[in-house]
């Protein structure tokens, strides 16, 4: 039987239910349990591919080819393994599906309602993750009490009836705020978002309080006697120094007792030794790098989280502090080379990552010619990788032109261009035009590279082929790849159907173009092999 973890929030948004949630379930994998994990979003987007990078951060991609929540994506990094599809749904998700079987007349003549025809979707889309792992760990999304989230909490009060006592628990998050004016921590608003739960009948069996002051065992018991919960089930999550110490600092306070005794699990020992010796090489690293990111949505960070934590990743496998430089792409386009020379001259290395549309396209372009002209460590991902082609066409091919069809669908020198057919990871054929809808149409998920030996790619991969995730609409113009070769610049990776996926320079230390993300596949563990490569090459060339 499937044992059952359901983790809400209460008080308010971005208390960190996501790391709370991927840290129960860390600490359980490690303890040797099989292990998944859902995110339910209570959005009406059917996903988040098309919503602003502002509104909503980072877009992840699995490797099935999934649009979904950035959570999914901190779930793979802690977890060390790849989630799909079916990890991560919303309310549109379950709408449209029950709205698709009722217009088949699946429904046979009855009246289709919340409950039980959306809750039963809800329950059967949990069931289905639950069905290969000894724990699912769920995290409903939203604060207890919005009115969006209510169908999946009835769905999961049903499946906690449905599966036994001894095979569901509920984990509560919420915010014990201090007051400084009364020097005082509150449980008030706590009380009550756990009286909001019981209302619609959820007794939670553990309090994580996210707090920036440590707990008094006073208080928690005081908490843990006003919500009905057990003495020992109430967590205290203050700020960590970072994400990955969160499930030490809950092993610390042994959570996995009052979680095993209430699913029934016998004792567990979970073995964080490597864990713990990464965690201690991200706080106190011996060396150290700086790296310009260059890049246009950075008033929210969140828009390159896997990119930030892969820099992460990377400088804990090479016992490094990666400090990042955050250059907004946009304000290099009005700097003389001069300026630009005098903005980059402390750094290590430079990385641009994704992007879409062409504003701050210019600034990025001054910032590869930079990097190309003076031999400094690039990485270029996904539109970082189009630019450098761009780049490289105008001021070494001399085509003025050059340009991507995104930003000038008229171009006379698309260099890079949109493919209106190609073979999507399912096999099957996908046409496209310029007027085709945004949802949906891109090359998203997994695909094969073919990597050219003798290359830096290969170097930093050490395999002639992996599998990496895209998100892009256009591709590299393969009719320009003589050209492009001629002048020094080499295609180091291809797709099975001759698609450009690399490129990277003849005479330059480390200047790479990938044009898939190399950082949805990264995990903490298992940093990914480009990005670790591009930091250590950019430490070898520190200034
Ligand atoms: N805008 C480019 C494209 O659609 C690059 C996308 C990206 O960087 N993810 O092809």
């Amino acid at each position: 039987m499937s044992k059952y973890i359901f983790v809400t929030g209460g008080v308010l948004s971005s208390l960190g239910k996501g790391v709370t949630s991927a840290s129960i379930a860390t600490l359980l994998q490690h303890s040797g349990l099989r292990v998944s994990m859902v995110k339910i979003d209570p959005y009406i987007n059917v996903d988040p591919g098309t919503m602003s990078p502002f509104e909503h951060g980072e877009v992840f991609v699995t490797e099935d080819g999934a649009e979904t929540d950035l959570d999914i994506g901190n779930y793979e990094r802690f977890l060390n393994k790849n989630l799909n599809k079916k990890n991560n749904f919303t309310t549109g998700q379950i709408y449209l599906s029950v709205i698709e079987k009722e217009r088949r007349g699946d429904y046979l003549g009855k009246t289709v309602q919340i409950i039980p025809h959306i809750t039963d979707e809800i329950k059967r889309r949990i069931k289905d993750v639950a069905k290969d792992v000894d724990v699912v760990v769920v995290e409903l999304g939203g604060t207890v009490g919005d009115i969006e989230g209510l169908p999946f909490l009835e769905a999961v009060r049903q499946i906690k009836h449905e599966v036994g006592k001894n095979n569901a628990m509920f984990v509560h998050v919420t915010l014990i705020p201090y007051i400084k004016a009364a020097g005082e921590l509150k449980t008030k608003p706590t009380q009550h978002s756990v009286q909001e739960l019981r209302r619609i009948g959820i007794t939670p069996h553990m309090i994580v309080a996210r707090t920036e002051k440590p707990l008094p065992k006073a208080l928690k018991e005081k908490l843990a006697d006003s919500c009905d919960i057990d003495r020992d089930s109430v967590i205290e999550a203050v700020d960590a120094p970072t994400i990955y110490q969160v499930p030490l600092n809950f092993l610390n306070q042994d959570i996995l007792k009052p979680i095993a005794r209430q699913l029934d699990l016998g004792e567990l020992y979970p073995d964080m030794s490597e864990w713990n010796f990464l965690v201690k090489k991200i706080i106190s690293p011996q060396k150290e790098v700086k790296i310009a990111f260059v890049g246009k949505y950075l008033k929210l960070k969140e828009s390159y989280k896997s990119l930030i934590e892969a820099l992460i990743h990377s400088g804990a496998h090479l016992d490094m502090k990666v400090n990042i430089d955050w250059v907004d792409s946009e304000s290099l386009e009005k700097m003389s080379d001069e300026e630009i020379k005098e903005r980059f001259s402390e750094v290590s290395g430079i990385l641009v990552p994704g992007g879409f549309g062409e504003r701050g396209v210019d600034g990025k372009l001054k910032a590869i010619k930079y990097a190309r002209e003076n031999k400094v460590p690039y990485l270029g991902i996904c539109l970082g990788m189009q630019l450098a082609v761009i780049e490289f066409a105008r001021n070494i091919l001399g085509l003025k032109y050059a340009n991507s069809q995104e930003f000038d669908p008229d171009t006379s020198e698309p260099v890079v261009y949109l493919i209106d057919e190609f073979i999507d990871a399912s096999g099957q054929k996908q046409i496209r035009t310029h007027t085709s809808p945004l949802g949906g149409t891109m090359r998203l998920g997994g695909y094969e590279c073919l990597i050219k030996q003798g290359t830096k790619l290969y170097e930093a991969y050490k395999k002639d082929r992996v599998i990496e995730r895209h998100r892009h609409r256009y591709e590299v113009n393969s009719k320009y790849e003589k050209e492009l070769e001629k002048h020094g610049m080499i295609v180091s990776g291809k797709s099975k159907e001759g698609l450009i996926e690399a490129v990277e320079l003849k005479n330059h230390p480390w200047f790479v173009g990938v044009q898939f993300h190399p950082e949805f596949s990264n995990k903490l563990k298992n940093p990914n092999r480009v990005i670790m490569s591009f930091v250590e090459n950019a430490y070898k060339c520190k200034k």
